[in-house]
C-alpha cells in the first residue's frame, strides 16, 4: 500500500459470513421509539411473524424465539432434549460442529465426535459404523451442522435422515442452519429434521441478537421426559405463549422484531425459492472467478468439490500466509471487509467470502473486482480473466 492513497472512503462493504449486510428497510424499521410491550402493535404482529419464520424454515411445527446469538440457540436446543449423562453424536466438518459439541459437554452431555477435518464433508460410512455400534441407542441426538461456516462445507441433511431411517436409529436429528437459513435450500419437515437452530444475523439480515429454535412433536416428546429444563431455555412457554411476556421470558427484543419483520417481508416478497436460486447463481459466479485465480497456484478452494460447497460462504486459502495481507488491503485501501480464516490451522493463509442475505450481482462483482485489485497490489500470482468468468456466469 506504499505510495497509494486509500480508496476506502465511501460506502463500506462487509463481506464476512455473518453478520451480513443489513438492508436499509431493516434499519429503517428499527429506527423508532420503544413500543408498549404489554399491549398493542408489537403483540399483534407476533402470530404473523412466527408464521413467516416457519415459512422460511419450511416447517409447520413450533418455533421458540430467544434473545440470543447462535451460541445461545445451541444451548437452548440442547437444554430441552439432552439430560446430563446422555450422548450426542457430532459429525464435524469444521469449527462450528466442535463448538456445538463442546456446549453439549458443558450441559453435562457426553459427545461422540467424528472429525472429518477441515476440508471434507461427512463420510456416511463412518457415521453408519458409529450408529450401528450403538445397539443400546445411547445416542439421543445427532448434531448436524448444515453449512459449517468456518470451512464452507455443506453437508447433506437428507442423506443423514435417510441413514438414521435405514438403521432404524431413534436419535433426534438436530440441524444448525445458522449459515444456511434464508440462503440455501433447507426444508425442516420434508427432510425430517426434529430440531433446527438458527440466528437472525446471516441469511435473515437482522442485527445479531435474536435466535430461533424450531422443534417438532418427536423433539417435544423427548422434552417431556426431561428431569428438568432451565426455565430460561425452556422452549415450551415460548412456543405456546398464553401471554406475550412468555414469548421472551421478560422484555421482548422490541427493535429486533421490527427489523426481522422487514427482513421477512423482503424474503417472502422475493420468494424463498428465488432467494435460494439467487444465492446459488451468485455463488457460481464467485467460484468461476476463484477457479481462474487458482491457475496462478497461489489461491486454492478449501472445498474442492462444488457439490459440497455452501452457496452462502466460500473459504479460500492463499499460499505463504497471504490471506491476512489481502484482507487488510481490501479493508484499508478499498473499503471491502473479507472474513477471517476462523478455526483453520493456517490462520494467515485462509480467508472467507461471505455472500449471504442481502447480496446482489453488482455487489458480487464489486467484491471480486476488489479482490482482483488486492491481488494485483500484493503481486499474488493468479490466472487472468477472473472477472470475465464471473460476468459470464452471471449472464447465463
Ligand atoms: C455464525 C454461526 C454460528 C454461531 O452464531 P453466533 O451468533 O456467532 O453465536 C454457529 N453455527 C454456524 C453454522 C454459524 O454460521
Amino acid at each position: 500500500m506504499t505510495n497509494q492513497r486509500s480508496l476506502a472512503q465511501g460506502r463500506e462493504y462487509l463481506a464476512i459470513p455473518g453478520p451480513s449486510v443489513m438492508p436499509d428497510t431493516v434499519l429503517q424499521a428499527m429506527h423508532r421509539p420503544s413500543p408498549n410491550i404489554y399491549d398493542g402493535e408489537l403483540i399483534e404482529m407476533m402470530p404473523a411473524l412466527t408464521r413467516d419464520l416457519r415459512r422460511v424454515a419450511r416447517t409447520e411445527h413450533n418455533v421458540a424465539i430467544y434473545i440470543a446469538n447462535g451460541h445461545g440457540t445451541w444451548e437452548a436446543a440442547l437444554s430441552n432434549v439432552i439430560a446430563p449423562g446422555e450422548t450426542v453424536l457430532a459429525p464435524a466438518s469444521g469449527r462450528f460442529t466442535h463448538g456445538w459439541a463442546e456446549m453439549a459437554e458443558g450441559i453435562g452431555g457426553k459427545v461422540e465426535l467424528i472429525d472429518f477435518g477441515r476440508s471434507s464433508p461427512w463420510d456416511f460410512d463412518r457415521i453408519a459404523e458409529t450408529l450401528r455400534a450403538d445397539t443400546g441407542h445411547k445416542i439421543k441426538a445427532v448434531l448436524a451442522v448444515h453449512v459449517d461456516t468456518s470451512t464452507s462445507i455443506r453437508n447433506s441433511i437428507p442423506a443423514l435422515r435417510a441413514l438414521l431411517d435405514d438403521l432404524d436409529h431413534p436419535a433426534l436429528l438436530m440441524a444448525d442452519c445458522i449459515a444456511s437459513m434464508g440462503c440455501e435450500r433447507f426444508e425442516m419437515d420434508a427432510w425430517g429434521v426434529d430440531v433446527t437452530v438458527t440466528a437472525c444475523q446471516k441469511g435473515l439480515m437482522t442485527p445479531a441478537g435474536v435466535g430461533f429454535v424450531f422443534f417438532n412433536q418427536k423433539a417435544q416428546a423427548k422434552r417431556a421426559t426431561m428431569p428438568r429444563v432451565s426455565q430460561y431455555w425452556d422452549w415450551q412457554p415460548r412456543a405456546n405463549p398464553d401471554l406475550f411476556y412468555q414469548y421472551f421470558n421478560g422484555t421482548a427484543p422490541t427493535h429486533h422484531l421490527y427489523g426481522l419483520r422487514a427482513a421477512l417481508d423482503l424474503i417472502h416478497t422475493e420468494g424463498v425459492e428465488q432467494v435460494w436460486a439467487r444465492h446459488e447463481h451468485l455463488a457460481k459466479a464467485i467460484w468461476a472467478a476463484c477457479e481462474v485465480w487458482t491457475q496462478g497456484d497461489a489461491l486454492h478452494f478449501n472445498v474442492t468439490d462444488p457439490v459440497h460447497r455452501s452457496h452462502a460462504v466460500t473459504a479460500l486459502r492463499l499460499t505463504e500466509g497471504r490471506g491476512t495481507p489481502l484482507r487488510r488491503y481490501t479493508e484499508n485501501a478499498l473499503g471491502l471487509t473479507l472474513g477471517i480464516g476462523l478455526g483453520m490451522e493456517d490462520w494467515d493463509g485462509c480467508f472467507r467470502l461471505g455472500h449471504m442475505g442481502h447480496v446482489n450481482a453488482q455487489m458480487v462483482m464489486a467484491m471480486l473486482g476488489s479482490i482482483e485489485t488486492g491481488m494485483a497490489a500484493l503481486g499474488i500470482p493468479r490466472g487472468k480473466g477472473a472477472l470475465e468468468a464471473a460476468a459470464a456466469a452471471l449472464a447465463t
